[in-house]
């Protein structure tokens, strides 16, 4: 069964596998995912608002006060937490005041929790916004997805809005520094582990040098039959593999790994 919707603006605290308890902030729709991509893999089904510009669903976005009074209670409160995570129901930088919110969020974590972190977990289609660039430069853990190393690959696993352009995604990548790139890697129909595939792949973490890329597969259900998990081991092998191609850390993340 895939994942319901988060029904709030507020959501969890969850333990995510790599960095602890987790407060989620969905910035998207209560009712329907809205997200730049509709990839073949997303535990909450298609995209119902397969979009770039969330101005004409405007009304059903969080407003920025309620987000940020939501929080302001939240953190005041006993709630153990380690992380406030931009995420939720579709692409956050879709949310047309993400950038101001991100400065209100920095702005409430250190008078109320300065110990925790705020990370970000986007597609990375919102950094053609130069607002937007600049404002996850000053996040703890800005956490983008690659899946592909081509664009012919791109279009099969991420299905994209119109408009999105895989090379600048990856231009605009490699212009921000200490970023952490995520890839889900699956089997099947349609693959990103392809030996051309990945190889193409590695070429780009090489040149966008990511602080480290996290691997994952599909460990939650998918809406389609057709792709397949990528086993643990075959994860494990291509992290390593990133590792002494490229340089860069890669870690594998499954299902019953200790971290
Ligand atoms: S970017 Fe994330 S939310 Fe959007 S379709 Fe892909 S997996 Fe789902």
């Amino acid at each position: 069964m895939l994942l319901p919707l988060k029904q709030g603006t507020l959501y969890g605290p969850v333990d995510s596998r790599r960095y602890g308890r987790s407060l989620g902030i969905n910035l998207s729709p209560f009712t329907d995912k809205l997200c730049s991509f509709n990839c073949v893999y997303c535990h909450y089904g298609q995209t119902a608002r397969l979009t770039m510009n969330s101005e004409k669903y405007r009304d059903d976005l969080p407003a920025f006060e309620d987000v940020i009074d939501e929080l302001e209670e939240s953190l005041e409160s006993p709630v153990e937490l380690d992380l406030i995570t931009f995420s939720g129901n579709g692409e956050p930088t879709l949310h047309p005041w993400f950038p101001e919110l991100v400065d209100a969020v920095i702005d409430l974590r250190d008078r109320c929790r300065p110990n925790a972190k705020v990370a970000l977990l986007s597609n990375t289609t919102g950094l053609d916004n130069p607002k937007v660039r600049k404002s996850v430069t000053k996040l703890d853990l800005p956490v983008f997805k690659l899946d592909a190393g081509t664009e012919e690959t791109f279009k099969k696993i991420n299905r994209p809005a119109r408009q999105v352009k895989f090379n600048e995604i990856v231009e605009h990548l490699g212009q921000i520094d200490g970023i952490y790139l995520q890839t889900v890697l699956v089997d099947g129909t349609p693959s990103n582990t392809e030996p051309d595939e990945l190889l193409a792949y590695f070429e780009l973490l090489g040149k966008i040098e990511p602080r480290e890329v996290h691997l994952y597969s599909t460990d939650r259900p998918v809406p389609s039959s057709q792709i397949y998990r990528v086993d643990p081991e075959w994860l494990e092998d291509i992290a390593s593999q990133i590792r002494s191609e490229t340089g860069v850390p890669a870690v594998a993340f499954y299902n019953g790994k200790q971290d």
